[in-house]
């Protein structure tokens, strides 16, 4: 049916990627959409490996000593851990059952770095006791910590506590994270009190929202500096953590520019209304470990942040999330029913938006899903481009539940091909928050089970079911 083209959001394929083609092209998504009955994930850890490794040379390249965490309330399936096990990589944990996972699939105490504010006081002691590495948000928790390891020593474990004094960023002075420049100086004499015995003060760490390398450079060229004048009151201090927010690009840039220039609410399911800055950004012109490369030579006070680092004898610790899970995996629903509203579809599938998370942020998830007919080809829902009008299917996509609000894409994507039930909605690149921050088995609904495609060349891939099932 030929639709008006103002009515027709241009297509956002997501950028290529061997490993997902590979994984379509085989039958599996099909062949397990079918065994599991429901929507699932499949996880791809060679991706992973492959975006630590790129990370870890950016690192070399700029002669930078540094640490990678991966942050992992990015995404919670167990594969990720067990990589960083077996790749000698950190994880950033902010609770209990996080750092609990984490210990339990490999990762040593001294790899790992607690976050959070006003932690609980048993994941304190399990991380002093661990040895891992606490970012300390408030004097309150400076204080908790230094009791803790008080009441510790009294007993038979003595293990100082070993802390990053997080900063509050001086460009996001709302943020609720972080010690205040005032609080940084009370935090470092209660250290320097304390002394090395009770305590071993590390360095400091910041996380921003948003994806700003200059901003990130120039707070952790200012730690590094902090971490040089720490030193005179006798303190440890030789690392700076820069937090997450390296930015990955999922859509091409022309692809997002053209998105973003003839956006408007007719190309949404009920004239849904969003605001540019309403997305994620889906293009980042510098992304992952090329963003980590530009921290580094962004030139700060006249030199480039390496050299900063060097000179002050100053290690950078990374706790990336998202751009680590870069390509590292999608999301499988099937179609289940379709009707069809003034001028596009309402395609309704077998899961819900929990399992796109992007919808509960009062924002959409935008890359393209990947049409995989019943038995057939599969089709790039914007391959057509943004002139192909005739014989393009703008659809919608509903979750199959009772909330007016639960949409798995607001937008109508313009398939090129007709949508019929039992297709599959193949979502791309999911890994990164998409999959399971906000899951809840809504109307008892099983959660989407998690499959780790450990080989994705043909002529069959390899896969088994992640360990963490939930
Ligand atoms: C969320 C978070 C991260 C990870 O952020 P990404 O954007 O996924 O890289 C890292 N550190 C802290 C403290 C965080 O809260």
């Amino acid at each position: 049916m030929a639709v008006s083209g103002a009515e027709v959001s241009a297509g956002l394929p997501a950028l290529p990627d061997p490993a997902t083609d590979s994984v379509l092209a085989s039958g599996l998504v099909e062949e397990l959409s079918y065994a599991f009955g429901g929507p699932f994930h499949f996880l791809l850890p060679d991706a992973f490996d492959a975006n630590l490794r790129a990370m870890r040379g950016a690192l070399e390249d700029a002669g930078v000593a540094g640490f990678v965490y991966y942050a992992k309330k990015a995404n919670k399936a167990a594969v990720w851990v067990e990589r960083c096990a077996a790749q000698g990589a950190g994880v950033d944990v902010a609770s209990l059952g996080e750092l609990r996972e984490a210990l339990g699939h490999g990762v040593p105490g001294e790899h790992l770095v607690v976050t959070g504010p006003a932690k609980a006081h048993d994941l304190l002691r399990l991380a002093v006791r661990q040895g891992a590495l606490i970012a300390v948000d408030a004097l309150d928790e400076l204080d908790a910590l230094l009791s803790l390891v008080a009441g510790e020593g009294a007993g038979h474990v003595t293990r100082p506590a070993r802390v990053l004094l997080r900063a509050l960023p001086p460009g996001q002075p709302h943020s609720r994270f972080g010690l205040t420049e005032a609080e940084l100086a009370t935090a470092m004499d209660r250290c320097a009190h304390a002394g090395e015995t009770a305590l071993r003060m590390e360095g400091f760490s910041f996380h921003l929202s948003g994806y700003d390398v200059a901003a990130r450079a120039e707070s952790a060229a200012s730690l590094a500096e902090l971490c040089v004048k720490a030193r005179t009151l006798g303190l440890h201090a030789d690392r700076v953590s820069i937090g997450g927010g390296l930015p990955i690009s999922y859509v091409g840039a022309d692809d997002w520019r053209a998105f973003l220039a003839a956006r408007h609410d007719g190309h949404f399911h009920a004239r849904k209304s969003f605001e540019d800055g309403d997305f994620y950004p889906y293009h980042s012109p510098v992304a992952g470990a090329d963003a980590l490369r530009a921290l580094l030579a962004h030139r700060t006070g006249g030199r480039a942040l390496a050299a900063v680092l060097r000179d002050a004898g100053v290690r950078l610790l990374l706790e990336p999330g998202r751009a680590l899970l870069d390509r590292a995996g999608g999301t499988v629903f099937r179609v289940q029913g379709v009707k069809e509203r003034a001028g596009y579809r309402l395609l309704t599938v077998d899961g819900s938006s929990l399992s796109l998370s992007e919808q509960w942020f009062a924002s959409e998830y935008l890359p393209d899903p990947v049409l995989v007919p019943r038995g057939g080809a599969e089709e790039t829902g914007g391959a057509a481009g943004p002139a192909a009008t005739e014989g393009t299917y703008p659809s919608s996509v509903g979750a199959a539940t009772c909330l007016e609000s639960d949409m798995v894409t607001w937008r109508k994507i313009p398939f090129r091909r007709q949508p019929r039930v039992g297709d599959l909605l193949v979502y791309p690149n999911t890994a990164g928050y998409q999959m399971d921050s906000n899951e809840s088995p809504f109307h008892d609904l099983p959660l989407p089970p998690k499959v780790v495609v450990d080989r994705t060349e043909l002529p069959r891939p390899r896969w088994r079911l992640d360990r963490h099932f939930t």
